[in-house]
This record gives structure tokens, C-alpha cells and sequence, in this order.
């Protein structure tokens, strides 16, 4: 009896809609709102460092320069992601939305050095 439940419940189960997904080979539907990148656009960054400040992890390191006008600006900025929480308390924490998260799916990294992300201020060619 119990044997035949059991072959019923495979059998039910093998004709019914498969809710598994087919990774690696099929890339996940990700919502918009998943946190597992990130963008940084530097253009926008006011090198203020709340984002910083906000970091719990101290994964973010700002470098500074002085502008010819003597106004800070932003230099450099590194992220070290292999010890990121995935809070995103650096992109609520940011003024002018420099940092944001975009959705992305097992970022994994073979080498430590590649979990470093780096951003490097470009003067504007006229
Ligand atoms: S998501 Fe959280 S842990 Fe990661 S850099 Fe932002 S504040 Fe830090
Ligand atoms: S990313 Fe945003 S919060 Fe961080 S230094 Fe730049 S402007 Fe400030």
C-alpha cells in the first residue's frame, strides 16, 4: 500500500511543472530590486564618504584630490566585495545614488584580487 503511494506521489510529481531551474545552463530570472552587484558611477560621486561611513565592513576605500578651484573630488574608489555584506546601507547612505546595486546572480571569484573593485577618476578631455 504504502509502496504504491509512494510511485503515485513520483509519478504525480515527475508529469507535474518542473519549479527547478537548469543553472548554470539557464541564467535565473532575477528580480530588479536583487543585490549582487554593483554600480558605481563616478561622475556622480561627491567624494563625501558617507558611504563609507555607513560600510560595516569597511569594504569601501576613498581616495581624494583637490580640484584646481582647491574643491575636494573623488580620485579613486575601491571596493573590497569579498568581504561585502550585501546590505546596501553604502547605496541608501549616498546623496546623489554614485553607488547602486544591480542584480546579479553567484558572483564568485577564483583569485581574492578580483573581488577588488576599482574605480579611477579620468580628467574630461575638452
Ligand atoms: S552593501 Fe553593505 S557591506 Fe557591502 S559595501 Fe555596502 S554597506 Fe558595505
Ligand atoms: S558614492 Fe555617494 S556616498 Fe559615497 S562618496 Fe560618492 S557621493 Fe558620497
Amino acid at each position: 500500500m504504502w509502496l504504491i503511494k509512494g510511485l503515485f506521489i513520483t509519478a504525480k510529481r515527475f508529469f507535474s511543472r518542473k519549479i527547478t531551474e537548469r543553472y548554470p545552463e539557464v541564467y535565473p530570472d532575477l528580480p530588479k530590486a536583487t543585490r549582487g552587484d554593483f554600480q558605481f558611477t563616478i561622475d556622480k560621486c561627491t567624494a563625501c564618504t558617507l558611504c563609507a561611513l555607513a560600510c560595516p565592513n569597511k569594504v569601501i576605500q576613498i581616495g581624494t584630490a583637490k580640484t584646481a578651484e582647491g574643491k575636494r573630488r573623488i580620485d579613486q574608489y575601491q571596493m573590497s566585495v569579498g568581504y561585502c555584506l550585501y546590505c546596501g546601507l553604502c547605496v541608501e547612505a549616498c546623496p546623489t545614488s554614485a553607488i547602486e546595486m544591480k542584480p546579479a546572480f553567484a558572483p564568485a571569484y577564483y583569485k581574492k584580487v578580483k573581488s577588488l573593485l576599482c574605480w579611477t577618476y579620468k580628467e574630461p578631455t575638452v
